[in-house]
């Protein structure tokens, strides 16, 4: 995969999808800094891991739902590096809940968690990329972002915000270079779907066509073309990888 950019923020990359955009990235070349909230040790693991294999890797800790935290976070990166090419928007949580059962605070801080953050982020990659005419952002939004889940209606209200917000901010960042587009996994296999019971699991498998949950190598994968020159048409997209649960 070619890159003119040279480094990457991604955020919530000590676990999960984030940490395997994290080891692809790295292997791609580009310098990676691992964004973390809560765990030190599963972080510099990560970037000891990346560095032993020849990969280039920073970790750098914050909380996305602290402005002013993920602002000097990518101050500090633009200080060290001289620049910040390409952001990945990973980090996420759930609560979930039926709505009737749901408070409005257990809606809105996952509005603020997930969409609020990402918002933050898009806007001071924007500021940084634009002084150098070029960068790339992508979002990791969900496939309910775009079909609604039971038990999710503050989840999916923050992920299709993602995805909505992502295209204005593509349509505002076109003149400058800046690239913005988003991807809706569907279920992965990772720390978010390991609370899901067997039964659960299966129901969801009966559904997806490719008959198996997706693995986090098949994320990191297509984030890493989205960021990538050979994606340099493509803006305010939304790639689907989900086993065709929804097409
Ligand atoms: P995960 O295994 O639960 O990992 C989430 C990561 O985000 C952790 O590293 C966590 O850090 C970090 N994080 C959460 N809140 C944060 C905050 N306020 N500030 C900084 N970091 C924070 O989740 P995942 O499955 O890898 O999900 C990654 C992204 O993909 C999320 O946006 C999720 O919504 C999306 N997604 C996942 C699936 C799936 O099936 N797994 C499907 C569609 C979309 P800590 O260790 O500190 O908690």
């Amino acid at each position: 995969m070619k890159f003119s950019g040279k480094n990457v923020l991604i955020t919530g990359a000590s676990r999960g999808i984030g940490a395997q955009i994290a080891r692809t990235l790295a292997q791609m070349g580009l310098k990676v800094w691992i964004n973390y909230r809560s765990k030190p040790e599963i972080a510099d693991a990560l970037a000891d891991e990346i560095n032993k294999n020849g990969g280039v890797a920073a970790v750098i800790k914050f909380d996305v739902t602290d402005e002013d935290e993920f602002i000097k976070g990518i101050n500090l990166i633009v200080d060290s590096d001289g620049e910040l090419s390409y952001l990945v928007n990973n980090a996420g949580i759930t609560n979930d809940k039926l709505a009737l059962r749901m408070k409005t605070d257990e809606f809105t801080s996952i509005l603020d968690a997930n969409l609020t953050s990402t918002f933050i982020g898009c806007r001071e990659a924007l500021k940084v990329m634009s002084k150098k005419r070029f960068g790339a952002v992508v979002n990791v939004a969900s496939i309910v972002g775009e079909m609604g889940n039971a038990g999710q209606v503050n989840y999916s209200a923050s992920k299709g915000g993602m995805i909505a917000m992502s295209k204005s901010f593509a349509k505002e960042g076109a003149s400058r270079n800046v690239r913005f587009n988003c991807v809706t996994p569907g279920f992965i296999q990772t720390d978010m779907t390991a609370v899901l019971s067997d039964e659960v699991k299966q129901n969801y498998i009966n559904n997806i066509p490719l008959k198996r949950l997706g693995e986090p190598r098949e994320i990191a994968e297509t984030v890493a073309f989205l960021l990538s020159d050979h994606a340099s048409y493509i803006t305010g997209d939304v790639l689907k990888i989900n086993g065709g649960l929804y097409m």
